[in-house]
């Protein structure tokens, strides 16, 4: 066969083989792209030492194989179906363990994404599996960390019993794999495996119904390299414009408190913190957030921290590398020039 990929007649040369290694567990995003934390998983997956296959699901993932193909890794195994068109945990789990059933892999590894969070645990109930969520260190094969009670806690976790093991790692904590080894072999995922799934998908236990999602041109906000974010003092809307000026100069993200969200100023999905997104910018910058200790678990891996807050008693400024104790309104527009005259 001519280039790295193999056809589903070869694949089944594989069928009931036993097949050491780590299964990472890709997400292609809508629209067909690999997202960047599968690579910082594949990273997670290297330090375990064994050969490395990468499952990816979905109608468009041929862009995504391929990049996951060239990451150094043993194998690619496709899971092309409209069925899986959308992150439904319910198909998305039968697959994992109708293939884990197949083919036995030691460890199985995905991103803490929301689409992780979301399919892990459902795939580790169907096989009967304790998983750990939101590894943020490897140590050895069967000992793990990771961070409890909004960071103030680390947990050394180790495996006691034999079997698979299964976990979200939180990507922010590993750099993403580079891409340019010679691509690896791609092949589909076993006919019986996906008919499986695609049964679970037509039972009409769950449907995709619909997704709002913010279009923007800005960075993703987990992988930004500078993320502005704003709290409850912003008041609305437009004080999020200013911030959102200010990102636009800097190149970067916007992000928000739980309480800004909360106060419906912005939408959830930037909310940054233990129950929002978890971020390690180069350069974060809180304006007008306090910092309580629930916003500083998502902040906490940034490189420098900076921070405008009216109060030199906010919580925030013990972080920070840098503060400013003064008002957003003037800072932030003063800021915004003299970056732009860079
Ligand atoms: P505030 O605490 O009200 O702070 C506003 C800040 O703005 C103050 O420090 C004030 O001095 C400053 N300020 C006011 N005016 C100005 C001005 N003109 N210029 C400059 N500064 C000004 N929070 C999160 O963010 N993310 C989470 O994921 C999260 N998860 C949570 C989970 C749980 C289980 C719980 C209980 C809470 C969680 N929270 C989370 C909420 C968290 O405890 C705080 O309530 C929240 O982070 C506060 O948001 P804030 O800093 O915007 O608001």
């Amino acid at each position: 066969l001519a280039g790295p990929f193999i056809s589903s007649q070869r694949s089944s040369l594989f069928a009931g083989a036993r097949l050491l290694g780590t299964l990472v567990v890709a997400e292609a995003q809508h629209g067909g792209k690999l997202n960047p934390s599968s690579l910082s998983t594949i990273t997670a997956a290297q330090q375990l030492g064994q050969p490395i296959t990468a499952l990816v699901m979905g109608n468009e993932i041929q862009d995504a194989a391929d990049s996951l193909a060239r990451t150094g890794i043993t194998k690619v195994m496709l899971a092309q179906h409209e069925a899986f068109g959308r992150p439904l945990a319910e198909p998305m789990s039968a697959l994992l363990h109708a293939v884990q059933q197949r083919l036995h892999f030691d460890y199985m590894l995905c991103s803490g994404s929301s689409f992780g969070k979301n399919l892990l645990p459902r795939a580790a109930a169907l096989l009967g599996c304790q998983p750990l969520s939101d590894v943020t260190q490897i140590l050895d094969a069967s000992t793990f960390i990771r961070p409890a009670y909004a960071g103030n806690a680390i947990l050394t976790m180790k495996f006691k019993m034999p079997g698979l093991r299964m976990m979200t790692v939180r990507s922010t904590s590993f750099p993403p794999a580079s891409s340019d080894a010679e691509p690896a072999l791609q092949e589909h995922v076993a006919e019986e495996d996906l008919s499986a799934a695609v049964a679970v998908a037509h039972s009409g236990a769950s449907r995709w119904v619909s997704e709002v999602s913010t279009k923007t041109e800005r960075p993703d906000l987990t992988s930004a390299d500078v993320v502005v974010c704003g709290g409850r003092a912003l008041k609305d809307a437009q004080g999020f414009k200013m911030l959102e000026s200010l990102a636009d100069a800097l190149g970067g993200a916007v992000g928000a408190s739980r309480a800004a969200v909360d106060a419906g100023i912005v939408s959830n999905d930037l909310q940054v913190g233990q129950t929002g997104k978890i971020v390690a910018p180069k350069l974060y910058l809180g304006i007008g957030v306090s910092g309580a200790i629930q916003h500083m678990a998502g902040v906490k891996d940034s490189k420098v921290i900076a921070v405008i807050n009216t109060d030199s008693e906010a919580p925030m400024f013990q972080e920070a590398d840098y503060g400013f104790v003064g008002d957003m309104f003037t800072a932030v527009p003063e800021m915004e020039h003299h970056v732009r005259q860079l």
